[in-house]
Protein backbone atom coordinates (compact mmCIF):
# COMPACT_ATOMS: atom_id res chain seq x y z
CA UNK A 1 0.00 0.00 0.00
CA UNK A 2 1.21 3.45 -0.64
CA UNK A 3 1.94 6.07 2.13
CA UNK A 4 0.53 9.54 2.23
CA UNK A 5 4.02 10.56 1.27
CA UNK A 6 4.54 8.30 -1.27
CA UNK A 7 1.79 9.27 -3.06
CA UNK A 8 2.36 12.87 -2.90
CA UNK A 9 5.46 12.21 -4.32
CA UNK A 10 4.48 10.58 -6.83
CA UNK A 11 2.32 13.18 -7.89
CA UNK A 12 5.24 15.49 -8.42
CA UNK A 13 7.61 13.00 -10.12
CA UNK A 14 4.83 11.72 -12.68
CA UNK A 15 4.12 15.86 -13.79
CA UNK A 16 7.76 16.02 -13.66
CA UNK A 17 8.67 13.68 -16.11
CA UNK A 18 6.14 15.38 -18.32
CA UNK A 19 8.47 18.19 -18.43
CA UNK A 20 6.46 20.29 -15.57
CA UNK A 21 8.39 22.63 -13.32
CA UNK A 22 7.64 21.08 -9.60
CA UNK A 23 6.81 24.53 -7.43
CA UNK A 24 6.46 24.81 -3.95
CA UNK A 25 3.31 25.57 -2.20
CA UNK A 26 2.65 28.84 -1.93
CA UNK A 27 1.48 30.04 2.10
CA UNK A 28 -1.97 29.21 3.12
CA UNK A 29 -2.56 32.79 4.21
CA UNK A 30 -2.74 35.05 1.72
CA UNK A 31 -1.41 38.79 3.11
CA UNK A 32 -1.11 40.97 0.17
CA UNK A 33 -4.90 40.59 -1.46
CA UNK A 34 -7.53 42.57 -0.24
CA UNK A 35 -9.77 39.90 -1.98
CA UNK A 36 -9.49 36.67 -1.08
CA UNK A 37 -7.97 35.60 2.55
CA UNK A 38 -6.83 32.08 2.40
CA UNK A 39 -5.82 30.31 -0.61
CA UNK A 40 -8.67 28.02 -1.36
CA UNK A 41 -7.24 26.35 -4.64
CA UNK A 42 -3.91 25.62 -6.30
CA UNK A 43 -4.33 28.55 -9.23
CA UNK A 44 -4.74 31.44 -6.24
CA UNK A 45 -0.90 31.77 -6.81
CA UNK A 46 -1.24 32.10 -10.48
CA UNK A 47 -4.22 34.51 -10.53
CA UNK A 48 -1.62 37.09 -12.16
CA UNK A 49 -0.22 34.95 -15.26
CA UNK A 50 -3.76 33.77 -15.86
CA UNK A 51 -4.69 37.48 -16.12
CA UNK A 52 -2.20 37.63 -18.29
CA UNK A 53 -0.55 40.63 -15.88
CA UNK A 54 2.67 38.64 -15.64
CA UNK A 55 4.33 36.46 -17.85
CA UNK A 56 4.81 32.82 -16.93
CA UNK A 57 7.99 31.79 -15.87
CA UNK A 58 7.13 28.05 -16.45
CA UNK A 59 4.96 27.04 -19.05
CA UNK A 60 3.92 23.67 -17.09
CA UNK A 61 4.07 23.70 -13.56
CA UNK A 62 2.87 21.29 -10.89
CA UNK A 63 2.63 21.18 -6.66
CA UNK A 64 0.87 19.89 -3.64
CA UNK A 65 -1.04 23.63 -2.28
CA UNK A 66 -2.32 23.74 1.12
CA UNK A 67 -5.95 25.42 0.88
CA UNK A 68 -8.17 26.79 3.36
CA UNK A 69 -12.16 26.11 2.86
CA UNK A 70 -13.98 28.20 5.43
CA UNK A 71 -14.99 31.63 3.99
CA UNK A 72 -16.45 33.19 1.17
CA UNK A 73 -17.32 31.01 -2.42
CA UNK A 74 -15.61 27.82 -0.85
CA UNK A 75 -17.09 27.51 2.74
CA UNK A 76 -16.91 24.10 3.41
CA UNK A 77 -16.72 24.21 7.56
CA UNK A 78 -20.48 23.37 8.22
CA UNK A 79 -19.72 19.98 6.44
CA UNK A 80 -16.69 19.41 8.32
CA UNK A 81 -16.09 16.36 10.59
CA UNK A 82 -19.94 15.36 9.66
CA UNK A 83 -18.84 13.93 6.15
CA UNK A 84 -15.63 12.07 5.81
CA UNK A 85 -13.98 13.96 2.99
CA UNK A 86 -14.21 17.66 3.72
CA UNK A 87 -11.61 19.41 5.56
CA UNK A 88 -11.09 22.87 6.07
CA UNK A 89 -7.64 22.63 5.52
CA UNK A 90 -6.63 20.41 2.49
CA UNK A 91 -3.61 19.59 0.05
CA UNK A 92 -4.54 19.93 -3.99
CA UNK A 93 -2.62 18.68 -6.28
CA UNK A 94 -2.35 20.25 -9.39
CA UNK A 95 -0.70 20.57 -12.87
CA UNK A 96 -1.08 23.72 -15.03
CA UNK A 97 -0.66 24.21 -18.64
CA UNK A 98 -0.15 28.51 -19.32
CA UNK A 99 -0.62 28.87 -23.05
CA UNK A 100 1.44 25.24 -23.46
CA UNK A 101 -0.94 21.84 -23.90
CA UNK A 102 -4.77 21.81 -23.89
CA UNK A 103 -7.65 19.15 -23.15
CA UNK A 104 -6.01 16.33 -24.89
CA UNK A 105 -2.60 16.34 -22.47
CA UNK A 106 -4.76 17.33 -19.33
CA UNK A 107 -7.19 14.22 -19.77
CA UNK A 108 -4.50 11.89 -20.99
CA UNK A 109 -2.39 12.55 -18.32
CA UNK A 110 -5.31 12.23 -15.43
CA UNK A 111 -6.15 8.86 -16.41
CA UNK A 112 -2.46 7.41 -17.42
CA UNK A 113 -1.93 8.60 -13.77
CA UNK A 114 -4.46 7.46 -12.06
CA UNK A 115 -4.99 3.84 -13.69
CA UNK A 116 -1.43 3.15 -15.26
CA UNK A 117 0.73 4.50 -12.64
CA UNK A 118 -1.66 4.38 -9.47
CA UNK A 119 -3.43 0.95 -10.56
CA UNK A 120 -7.17 3.00 -9.62
CA UNK A 121 -9.65 0.97 -10.76
CA UNK A 122 -10.46 2.14 -14.56
CA UNK A 123 -14.38 0.62 -14.09
CA UNK A 124 -14.53 2.85 -10.37
CA UNK A 125 -14.24 6.31 -12.41
CA UNK A 126 -16.54 8.44 -13.95
CA UNK A 127 -15.90 12.17 -16.10
CA UNK A 128 -18.04 14.90 -16.04
CA UNK A 129 -18.31 17.09 -19.24
CA UNK A 130 -20.21 20.74 -19.39
CA UNK A 131 -23.70 20.13 -20.94
CA UNK A 132 -23.30 23.39 -22.49
CA UNK A 133 -26.09 26.48 -22.35
CA UNK A 134 -27.59 27.70 -24.94
CA UNK A 135 -28.38 30.92 -23.85
CA UNK A 136 -25.16 32.48 -23.76
CA UNK A 137 -23.86 30.33 -27.09
CA UNK A 138 -22.03 27.74 -25.12
CA UNK A 139 -21.70 24.12 -26.74
CA UNK A 140 -21.49 20.98 -25.24
CA UNK A 141 -17.69 20.22 -24.56
CA UNK A 142 -17.74 17.50 -26.95
CA UNK A 143 -14.05 17.48 -27.43
CA UNK A 144 -13.68 16.73 -24.03
CA UNK A 145 -16.39 13.73 -23.62
CA UNK A 146 -13.89 12.54 -27.50
CA UNK A 147 -10.93 12.31 -25.12
CA UNK A 148 -12.62 10.37 -22.54
CA UNK A 149 -14.17 8.23 -24.55
CA UNK A 150 -10.75 6.87 -25.61
CA UNK A 151 -10.99 5.46 -22.24
CA UNK A 152 -14.80 5.21 -20.58
CA UNK A 153 -17.63 3.75 -22.18
CA UNK A 154 -20.46 6.44 -23.04
CA UNK A 155 -22.71 5.55 -19.76
CA UNK A 156 -19.63 6.90 -17.71
CA UNK A 157 -19.40 10.14 -19.13
CA UNK A 158 -21.75 12.22 -17.51
CA UNK A 159 -22.92 15.75 -18.74
CA UNK A 160 -23.02 18.20 -15.77
CA UNK A 161 -24.27 21.64 -15.55
CA UNK A 162 -22.91 25.05 -15.52
CA UNK A 163 -22.45 25.36 -11.70
CA UNK A 164 -20.73 22.31 -11.91
CA UNK A 165 -19.22 21.94 -15.15
CA UNK A 166 -18.40 25.64 -16.04
CA UNK A 167 -15.70 27.75 -14.08
CA UNK A 168 -15.15 31.41 -14.32
CA UNK A 169 -13.14 33.16 -12.05
CA UNK A 170 -16.02 36.71 -11.85
CA UNK A 171 -17.95 38.46 -13.55
CA UNK A 172 -14.96 39.11 -16.79
CA UNK A 173 -11.66 37.39 -17.57
CA UNK A 174 -10.76 34.25 -18.09
CA UNK A 175 -13.38 31.16 -18.08
CA UNK A 176 -14.36 27.85 -19.81
CA UNK A 177 -15.77 24.00 -19.00
CA UNK A 178 -14.21 21.38 -16.53
CA UNK A 179 -14.55 17.86 -16.75
CA UNK A 180 -14.35 16.30 -12.80
CA UNK A 181 -13.23 12.65 -12.08
CA UNK A 182 -15.65 10.83 -9.54
CA UNK A 183 -14.95 7.33 -8.08
CA UNK A 184 -17.31 4.96 -6.92
CA UNK A 185 -16.06 3.24 -3.71
CA UNK A 186 -19.14 1.41 -2.75
CA UNK A 187 -18.82 -2.22 -2.45
CA UNK A 188 -19.73 -4.98 -5.16
CA UNK A 189 -22.91 -5.17 -3.29
CA UNK A 190 -23.96 -2.16 -3.29
CA UNK A 191 -22.57 -1.10 -6.59
CA UNK A 192 -24.94 -4.08 -8.49
CA UNK A 193 -27.76 -2.98 -6.19
CA UNK A 194 -27.66 0.16 -7.30
CA UNK A 195 -26.01 1.31 -10.76
CA UNK A 196 -23.98 4.14 -10.41
CA UNK A 197 -24.98 7.31 -12.53
CA UNK A 198 -27.00 9.35 -10.93
CA UNK A 199 -25.12 9.25 -7.78
CA UNK A 200 -22.48 11.06 -9.06
CA UNK A 201 -22.57 14.74 -8.07
CA UNK A 202 -25.22 13.90 -5.86
CA UNK A 203 -23.12 13.54 -2.12
CA UNK A 204 -22.99 9.55 -1.92
CA UNK A 205 -20.74 9.48 0.33
CA UNK A 206 -18.65 6.78 -1.33
CA UNK A 207 -19.06 8.67 -5.07
CA UNK A 208 -16.93 11.03 -4.51
CA UNK A 209 -15.40 13.92 -6.99
CA UNK A 210 -11.49 13.82 -6.92
CA UNK A 211 -10.00 15.75 -9.50
CA UNK A 212 -11.14 19.07 -11.57
CA UNK A 213 -9.84 19.48 -14.79
CA UNK A 214 -10.06 23.11 -16.14
CA UNK A 215 -9.92 24.39 -19.72
CA UNK A 216 -9.96 28.10 -19.56
CA UNK A 217 -10.58 28.61 -23.14
CA UNK A 218 -12.59 31.90 -23.20
CA UNK A 219 -12.10 35.42 -22.28
CA UNK A 220 -15.73 37.01 -20.86
CA UNK A 221 -15.52 40.70 -21.80
CA UNK A 222 -16.61 43.45 -19.82
CA UNK A 223 -20.11 43.57 -21.63
CA UNK A 224 -21.01 39.77 -21.03
CA UNK A 225 -19.87 38.46 -24.08
CA UNK A 226 -17.26 35.59 -24.62
CA UNK A 227 -13.77 35.77 -27.17
CA UNK A 228 -11.15 32.98 -27.73
CA UNK A 229 -8.65 33.13 -24.99
CA UNK A 230 -4.82 33.33 -27.10
CA UNK A 231 -3.02 31.37 -24.33
CA UNK A 232 -5.31 28.74 -23.22
CA UNK A 233 -4.99 27.60 -19.40
CA UNK A 234 -5.16 24.47 -18.03
CA UNK A 235 -5.98 24.32 -14.00
CA UNK A 236 -6.44 21.47 -12.44
CA UNK A 237 -6.99 20.47 -8.62
CA UNK A 238 -6.97 16.75 -7.40
CA UNK A 239 -8.01 16.49 -3.11
CA UNK A 240 -4.70 14.46 -1.72
CA UNK A 241 -6.91 13.23 0.96
CA UNK A 242 -9.65 11.88 -1.61
CA UNK A 243 -7.13 10.20 -3.48
CA UNK A 244 -4.77 8.79 -0.25
CA UNK A 245 -8.37 7.11 0.63
CA UNK A 246 -9.13 5.71 -3.11
CA UNK A 247 -5.39 3.91 -3.09
CA UNK A 248 -5.51 3.15 0.84
CA UNK A 249 -8.71 1.54 -0.03
CA UNK A 250 -10.49 3.24 2.93
CA UNK A 251 -13.97 5.01 1.88
CA UNK A 252 -13.06 6.96 4.45
CA UNK A 253 -10.30 10.40 4.42
CA UNK A 254 -9.90 9.52 8.24
CA UNK A 255 -9.15 6.42 7.77
CA UNK A 256 -5.67 7.29 5.96
CA UNK A 257 -2.46 7.52 7.47
CA UNK A 258 -2.88 11.16 7.19
CA UNK A 259 -5.48 11.79 9.91
CA UNK A 260 -5.30 8.27 11.45
CA UNK A 261 -2.41 9.25 13.74
CA UNK A 262 -3.72 12.36 15.33
CA UNK A 263 -6.80 10.52 15.49
CA UNK A 264 -5.16 8.01 17.40
CA UNK A 265 -3.49 10.34 19.69
CA UNK A 266 -6.65 11.65 20.24
CA UNK A 267 -9.13 8.69 21.29
CA UNK A 268 -5.46 8.26 23.85
CA UNK A 269 -6.02 11.54 25.74
CA UNK A 270 -10.16 10.86 25.73
CA UNK A 271 -9.48 7.59 26.62
CA UNK A 272 -11.69 6.06 24.19
CA UNK A 273 -11.88 4.81 20.65
CA UNK A 274 -12.11 6.30 17.44
CA UNK A 275 -15.03 4.64 15.89
CA UNK A 276 -17.33 3.15 18.73
CA UNK A 277 -19.34 6.04 19.07
CA UNK A 278 -20.79 7.95 15.92
CA UNK A 279 -20.71 11.33 18.30
CA UNK A 280 -17.78 11.19 19.68
CA UNK A 281 -16.45 10.02 15.72
CA UNK A 282 -17.69 13.33 14.38
CA UNK A 283 -15.87 15.27 17.71
CA UNK A 284 -12.25 13.46 16.45
CA UNK A 285 -12.79 14.61 13.53
CA UNK A 286 -13.80 17.86 13.85
CA UNK A 287 -10.79 18.11 16.11
CA UNK A 288 -8.22 16.16 14.42
CA UNK A 289 -8.88 18.14 11.08
CA UNK A 290 -8.93 21.65 12.65
CA UNK A 291 -5.36 20.94 14.46
CA UNK A 292 -3.75 21.08 11.24
CA UNK A 293 -5.82 24.32 10.00
CA UNK A 294 -4.92 26.31 13.10
CA UNK A 295 -0.92 24.88 12.56
CA UNK A 296 -0.70 25.72 9.13
CA UNK A 297 -2.26 28.89 9.29
CA UNK A 298 -0.03 30.06 12.60
CA UNK A 299 3.21 29.22 10.66
CA UNK A 300 2.00 30.75 7.37
CA UNK A 301 1.58 34.03 9.58
CA UNK A 302 -1.70 34.02 10.78
CA UNK A 303 -2.15 33.73 14.53
CA UNK A 304 -5.83 33.57 15.97
CA UNK A 305 -6.97 36.68 17.01
CA UNK A 306 -9.98 39.28 16.94
CA UNK A 307 -10.15 40.28 13.74
CA UNK A 308 -10.70 39.12 10.34
CA UNK A 309 -8.70 36.19 9.19
CA UNK A 310 -7.54 36.06 12.54
CA UNK A 311 -10.71 35.84 14.11
CA UNK A 312 -11.53 33.00 11.86
CA UNK A 313 -8.87 31.14 12.67
CA UNK A 314 -10.07 31.72 16.07
CA UNK A 315 -13.64 30.84 15.87
CA UNK A 316 -12.35 27.33 14.28
CA UNK A 317 -9.41 26.61 17.29
CA UNK A 318 -12.85 27.31 19.49
CA UNK A 319 -14.99 25.36 17.39
CA UNK A 320 -12.42 21.74 17.81
CA UNK A 321 -12.15 23.16 22.00
CA UNK A 322 -15.75 22.94 22.67
CA UNK A 323 -16.24 19.64 20.75
CA UNK A 324 -13.75 17.99 22.65
CA UNK A 325 -15.17 19.53 25.96
CA UNK A 326 -18.65 18.66 25.04
CA UNK A 327 -18.07 15.40 24.01
CA UNK A 328 -14.56 13.71 25.00
CA UNK A 329 -14.30 15.34 28.21
CA UNK A 330 -11.53 18.11 28.11
CA UNK A 331 -11.62 20.56 30.29
CA UNK A 332 -8.36 21.62 30.18
CA UNK A 333 -5.81 22.42 26.95
CA UNK A 334 -5.24 19.30 25.22
CA UNK A 335 -4.80 20.31 21.28
CA UNK A 336 -1.43 21.83 21.60
CA UNK A 337 -0.34 17.98 23.06
CA UNK A 338 -1.28 16.97 19.35
CA UNK A 339 1.31 18.52 17.39
CA UNK A 340 4.00 16.30 17.84
CA UNK A 341 2.18 13.70 15.85
CA UNK A 342 1.16 16.28 13.72
CA UNK A 343 4.79 17.24 13.04
CA UNK A 344 6.02 13.66 12.88
CA UNK A 345 3.22 13.16 10.30
CA UNK A 346 3.88 16.06 8.06
CA UNK A 347 7.09 17.19 8.69
CA UNK A 348 9.00 16.07 6.00
CA UNK A 349 6.86 17.61 3.12
CA UNK A 350 6.08 20.78 5.18
CA UNK A 351 9.47 21.34 7.43
CA UNK A 352 7.93 25.21 8.54
CA UNK A 353 6.15 23.11 11.15
CA UNK A 354 9.21 21.52 12.90
CA UNK A 355 10.94 25.19 12.26
CA UNK A 356 7.87 26.67 14.13
CA UNK A 357 7.27 23.89 16.64
CA UNK A 358 7.76 26.05 19.71
CA UNK A 359 5.93 29.40 18.51
CA UNK A 360 2.63 26.80 17.30
CA UNK A 361 2.70 24.80 20.54
CA UNK A 362 2.62 28.35 22.77
CA UNK A 363 0.16 30.06 20.79
CA UNK A 364 -2.23 26.85 20.89
CA UNK A 365 -2.29 26.57 24.63
CA UNK A 366 -2.73 30.16 25.39
CA UNK A 367 -5.69 30.60 23.03
CA UNK A 368 -7.24 27.12 24.55
CA UNK A 369 -6.77 28.36 27.72
CA UNK A 370 -8.06 32.00 27.84
CA UNK A 371 -11.31 30.16 25.47
CA UNK A 372 -11.81 27.60 28.55
CA UNK A 373 -11.93 30.34 30.65
CA UNK A 374 -14.69 32.27 28.83
CA UNK A 375 -16.43 28.89 28.40
CA UNK A 376 -16.51 28.05 31.72
CA UNK A 377 -17.89 32.18 32.33
CA UNK A 378 -20.49 31.43 29.87
CA UNK A 379 -21.69 27.97 31.83
CA UNK A 380 -21.93 29.95 34.91
CA UNK A 381 -24.52 32.41 33.29
CA UNK A 382 -26.00 29.04 32.22
CA UNK A 383 -26.24 27.71 35.32
CA UNK A 384 -27.24 30.78 36.87
CA UNK A 385 -30.29 30.57 33.92
CA UNK A 386 -31.33 27.15 34.62
CA UNK A 387 -31.47 27.92 38.60
CA UNK A 388 -34.00 31.20 37.69
CA UNK A 389 -36.52 29.51 35.40
CA UNK A 390 -36.69 26.25 37.81
CA UNK A 391 -37.21 29.08 40.17
CA UNK A 392 -40.10 30.42 38.25
CA UNK A 393 -41.57 26.48 37.57
CA UNK A 394 -40.79 27.22 34.00
CA UNK A 395 -39.28 24.74 31.20
CA UNK A 396 -37.11 26.62 28.81
CA UNK A 397 -34.71 29.27 29.07
CA UNK A 398 -35.38 32.22 26.81
CA UNK A 399 -34.31 31.93 23.38
CA UNK A 400 -32.26 35.69 23.73
CA UNK A 401 -30.12 33.98 26.61
CA UNK A 402 -29.51 31.19 24.78
CA UNK A 403 -28.09 33.72 21.79
CA UNK A 404 -26.16 35.90 24.69
CA UNK A 405 -24.44 32.62 25.07
CA UNK A 406 -23.50 31.79 21.73
CA UNK A 407 -22.92 35.24 20.31
CA UNK A 408 -20.98 36.13 23.55
CA UNK A 409 -19.50 32.79 24.81
CA UNK A 410 -19.34 31.19 22.15
CA UNK A 411 -21.19 28.48 22.70
CA UNK A 412 -23.31 26.27 20.11
CA UNK A 413 -26.94 25.44 20.28
CA UNK A 414 -26.34 21.98 20.67
CA UNK A 415 -23.85 22.91 23.78
CA UNK A 416 -26.84 24.97 25.35
CA UNK A 417 -28.77 21.99 24.52
CA UNK A 418 -27.43 19.33 25.82
CA UNK A 419 -26.58 20.80 28.92
CA UNK A 420 -30.53 22.31 29.48
CA UNK A 421 -31.71 18.16 28.84
CA UNK A 422 -29.60 17.13 31.63
CA UNK A 423 -31.71 19.44 33.64
CA UNK A 424 -35.32 18.62 32.42
CA UNK A 425 -35.25 21.85 30.10
CA UNK A 426 -35.16 23.28 26.67
CA UNK A 427 -34.88 26.38 25.01
CA UNK A 428 -37.56 28.53 23.20
CA UNK A 429 -36.35 27.89 19.50
CA UNK A 430 -38.47 30.26 17.55
CA UNK A 431 -36.63 33.40 19.89
CA UNK A 432 -33.27 32.19 19.51
CA UNK A 433 -33.76 31.93 15.63
CA UNK A 434 -34.88 35.30 15.75
CA UNK A 435 -32.27 36.42 17.54
CA UNK A 436 -30.12 34.74 14.98
CA UNK A 437 -31.52 36.19 12.33
CA UNK A 438 -31.37 39.90 13.61
CA UNK A 439 -27.58 39.49 14.18
CA UNK A 440 -26.77 37.63 10.58
CA UNK A 441 -29.29 40.66 8.77
CA UNK A 442 -26.85 43.11 10.62
CA UNK A 443 -23.59 41.70 9.45
CA UNK A 444 -24.82 41.17 6.06
CA UNK A 445 -25.58 44.78 5.76
CA UNK A 446 -22.31 45.17 7.12
CA UNK A 447 -20.19 43.13 4.71
CA UNK A 448 -19.98 42.72 0.91
CA UNK A 449 -20.01 39.53 -0.29
CA UNK A 450 -16.75 37.58 -2.08
CA UNK A 451 -18.22 35.74 -5.16
CA UNK A 452 -15.85 34.39 -6.87
CA UNK A 453 -12.40 32.80 -6.52
CA UNK A 454 -11.10 36.46 -6.54
CA UNK A 455 -12.52 39.76 -7.44
CA UNK A 456 -10.74 41.79 -9.49
CA UNK A 457 -11.29 45.71 -8.76
CA UNK A 458 -11.40 47.89 -11.56
CA UNK A 459 -9.19 49.40 -13.32
CA UNK A 460 -8.55 53.29 -12.59
CA UNK A 461 -10.47 51.92 -8.88
CA UNK A 462 -9.43 51.73 -5.89
CA UNK A 463 -12.76 50.15 -4.68
CA UNK A 464 -11.82 47.23 -1.83
CA UNK A 465 -15.41 45.89 -1.23
CA UNK A 466 -14.19 44.70 1.84
CA UNK A 467 -13.84 41.15 3.23
CA UNK A 468 -16.90 38.91 2.70
CA UNK A 469 -16.45 37.43 5.95
CA UNK A 470 -18.39 37.73 9.41
CA UNK A 471 -18.36 35.84 12.13
CA UNK A 472 -22.12 34.54 11.69
CA UNK A 473 -20.19 32.99 8.41
CA UNK A 474 -17.92 30.47 10.87
CA UNK A 475 -20.73 28.81 12.14
CA UNK A 476 -20.37 26.57 14.71
CA UNK A 477 -21.52 23.06 14.03
P1 LIG B 1 -16.83 19.11 -3.77
O1 LIG B 1 -17.87 19.13 -4.86
O2 LIG B 1 -16.51 17.73 -3.28
O3 LIG B 1 -17.12 20.07 -2.66
P2 LIG B 1 -15.38 21.03 -5.30
O4 LIG B 1 -16.02 20.84 -6.62
O5 LIG B 1 -15.85 22.14 -4.44
O6 LIG B 1 -15.47 19.63 -4.44
P3 LIG B 1 -12.95 21.91 -6.55
O7 LIG B 1 -13.09 23.36 -6.31
O8 LIG B 1 -13.23 21.37 -7.89
O9 LIG B 1 -13.80 21.12 -5.42
O10 LIG B 1 -11.48 21.49 -6.06
C1 LIG B 1 -10.69 20.47 -6.66
C2 LIG B 1 -10.60 19.22 -5.80
O11 LIG B 1 -10.24 19.50 -4.45
C3 LIG B 1 -11.90 18.45 -5.68
O12 LIG B 1 -12.08 17.61 -6.79
C4 LIG B 1 -11.70 17.65 -4.40
O13 LIG B 1 -11.01 16.45 -4.64
C5 LIG B 1 -10.82 18.53 -3.56
N1 LIG B 1 -11.56 19.25 -2.52
C6 LIG B 1 -12.41 20.30 -2.67
N2 LIG B 1 -12.87 20.75 -1.50
C7 LIG B 1 -12.29 19.96 -0.56
C8 LIG B 1 -12.34 19.94 0.87
N3 LIG B 1 -13.07 20.82 1.56
N4 LIG B 1 -11.60 19.01 1.51
C9 LIG B 1 -10.85 18.12 0.84
N5 LIG B 1 -10.75 18.09 -0.50
C10 LIG B 1 -11.45 18.99 -1.20
MG1 LIG C 1 -17.03 22.13 -2.76
MG1 LIG D 1 -17.76 19.57 -6.95
MG1 LIG E 1 -15.05 20.52 -8.57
Amino acid sequence: MLTAKEIRESFKSFFESKGHQIVPSAPMVIKDDPTLMFTNAGMNQFKDIILGNQPAKYHRVADSQKCLRVSGKHNDLEEVGHDTYHHTMFEMLGNWSFGDYFKKEAIEWAWEYLVTVLKLDPNRLYATVFEGNPSEGLERDNEAAAIWAQFLPADRIINGNRHDNFWEMGDTGPCGPCSEIHIDLRSEEERKAVSGLSLVNQSHPQVIEIWNLVFMQFNRKADGSLEGLPAKVIDTGMGFERLCMALQGKTSNYDTDVFQPILKEIAKMAGTEYGVNAQNDIAMRVIADHIRTIAFSITDGQLPSNAKAGYVIRRILRRAVRYGYTFLNQKSAFMYKLLPVLIDNMGDAYPELISQKELIEKVIKEEEESFLRTLETGIRMLDKAIADVKAAGQNSISGKDAFTLYDTFGFPLDLTELILRENGLNVDLEEFNSEMQKQKERARNAAAVETGDWIVLKEGTSDFVGYDYTEYEVEIL
